[in-house]
């Protein structure tokens, strides 16, 4: 299998080398910046399969540069992992907000960083088109065309919200989805949904779910996910 670049954009240089390290040794190829100017140039000379992103660097930081990655067409659905410094909610929702698939903190074990990439790279591999008619995780099928949910082969009926909150997760498996996202994603089908209330959706959904209700993760203070385990 030919090996896959991981472009890592960090300051410190011991974290640099520690995640060289480790991506090397699992069979990853590995190009370092320590700067968003740097990794601009690396960028305009090749596109790696996915992005290490520090949170504060010397200049521009990962926030905005994030946001710059998403918008510009070439580098659009590139995966991007943020690496924060700080395990505070309100950094790593502002990361996913960017658009950043998923969100390490530091410190961070190896064997978080290689299970994080792994994933996100899998996860990129499997995803299908936004407008397919059909997504399948595992045991759950959304069919969009007759807006049915089946589990297990057996149709399971879902108000307008819980499609579409559903939806939405079975879209991008593992990556979490803040109470605000789910709302945006919900607005126009029930406008009584807020963020609060997106909570007592997904215990609706659960238990709609029944035996793969637990496929929903909470992550505390962020929001929630389709477990990989979907996939
Ligand atoms: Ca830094």
């Amino acid at each position: 299998m030919a090996s896959e670049t991981v472009l890592v954009i960090e300051d410190e240089m011991d974290i640099q080398e520690l995640m060289r390290f480790n991506l090397e040794r699992d069979g990853y190829k590995v190009v370092t910046a320590s700067s968003v100017e740097a990794a601009e140039k690396i960028l305009e000379k090749q596109l790696p399969a996915l992005v290490l992103l520090d949170l504060m660097l010397p200049g521009e930081n990962g926030f905005t540069y994030c946001r710059k990655l998403r918008a510009a067409a070439r580098t659009a659905l590139l995966p991007v992992i943020m690496v924060t410094a700080r395990d505070e909610d309100a950094d790593i929702v502002a990361g996913l907000e960017v658009g950043a698939d998923d969100y390490i903190t530091k410190p961070f074990s190896p064997r978080v960083l290689l299970a994080r990439v792994r994933a996100v790279l899998r996860r990129r591999a499997t995803e299908p088109e936004d407008s397919a008619d059909k997504l399948v995780r595992g045991p759950i099928e959304l069919d969009r065309t007759h807006h049915v949910v089946r589990l297990d082969g057996q149709p399971v009926i879902m108000t307008l919200s819980e499609f579409r909150i559903l939806d939405l997760l079975l879209r991008r498996p593992g990556v979490v989805f803040s109470r605000y996202q789910i709302v945006d994603a919900v607005h126009g089908a029930d406008y009584a949904v807020t963020d609060r209330s997106v909570d007592v959706q997904i215990v609706g959904l659960r238990r709609k779910m029944g035996p793969h209700g637990g496929l929903i993760e909470t992550v505390r203070g962020v929001g929630y996910r389709l477990r990989l385990e979907a996939i």
